[in-house]
């Protein structure tokens, strides 16, 4: 499978149904964005759990244009958002697969599991939950939700708590979920599904601008994400142009295996 390393994530160049497909062998799919891309800049945790992920796709159209610039493309952006509802109609009729969504706001996860299996005409999203604020940290909450979801019988979790806790979440418990083959760590996409948050139209999603509709839609909290993220990006961008960008988490990037293709642009096999 092709994987081109940008600034120091790795990222699948898979067209859609080729990771649908690779999905049946299960893993966990994580979705880097600009955002995702500044915190892996400094998070050596966020760092160290995306090096274990089976997929991580390009989320961002953003992100997307600048790998053609950098001389790696990116063959299809591919966002949670676009990737969760081709993941349920493509398996709608594999009664093998069972979704649970676990995140968003009290209430929300159920009114998308009522859509979603209205879409599939089956009981396809078996249970949801919407933890409390700061469940993370309470191992005994954690642990009435890995029974929850075990009980549920799922064969895949969506989850929908933001980054990083959900790839963090999904990083400390996925060994005790013991019927679920695939992890997918989709943001907002259950406020999405249950039209709860309107996504932006396909037109600004393609020219790249999906950030605007957001911003639009919640100016306190992505306003700043989005203006504390930017500038930094565009750093980010002009260093690995010249050559320059580092990794900050390896040390001896001359001899790093990873590190090469990042400094000539060049697409590398992970397997
Ligand atoms: N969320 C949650 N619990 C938390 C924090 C966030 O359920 O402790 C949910 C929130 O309700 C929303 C989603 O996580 O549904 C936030 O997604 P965000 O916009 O940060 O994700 P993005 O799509 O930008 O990655």
């Amino acid at each position: 499978m092709a994987r081109l390393t940008f600034l120091n994530v790795s990222i699948d160049n898979l067209t859609t149904i080729e990771l649908l497909e690779r999905l049946k062998q299960g893993g966990a799919v994580y979705t880097p964005n600009v955002s995702h891309l500044i915190r892996l800049q400094w998070d050596k945790d966020f760092y160290d759990i995306y090096q274990e992920a089976e997929f991580s796709i390009c989320d961002s159209q953003i992100l997307w244009l600048a790998s053609r610039l950098i001389g790696t493309p990116i063959c299809e952006k591919i966002s949670g958002s676009d990737l969760f509802p081709a993941f349920y109609q493509h398996y709608r009729n594999d009664h093998n697969v069972t979704i649970f969504l676990l995140g968003a706001a009290e209430g929300v996860g159920e009114q998308a599991k009522q859509q979603i299996n209205a879409q599939v005409q089956r009981e396809m999203v078996v249970d949801t939950y919407s933890p409390p604020y700061g469940f993370e940290t309470d191992p005994e909450e954690c642990e009435q939700i890995i029974q929850r979801i075990n009980h549920s019988k799922a064969t895949t979790l969506a989850v929908g708590l933001g980054a990083p806790k959900q790839e963090k979440w999904i990083h400390s418990n996925r060994d005790r979920l013991v019927h679920v083959k695939v992890f997918l760590a989709i943001g907002a996409t259950i406020d999405f599904e249950a039209g709860h948050v309107q996504r932006a139209p396909k037109w600004m999603s393609n020219l790249g601008l999906e950030w605007v509709h957001r911003i639009l839609m919640e100016p306190g909290r992505l306003g700043k994400r989005y203006f504390n993220d930017g500038l930094p990006f565009l750093w980010l961008m002009l260093s690995e142009l010249l050559g320059l960008y580092q990794d900050p988490f390896v040390e001896n990037q001359a001899s790093s295996a990873s590190a090469l293709p990042k400094a000539n642009g060049k697409i590398h096999s992970k397997v």
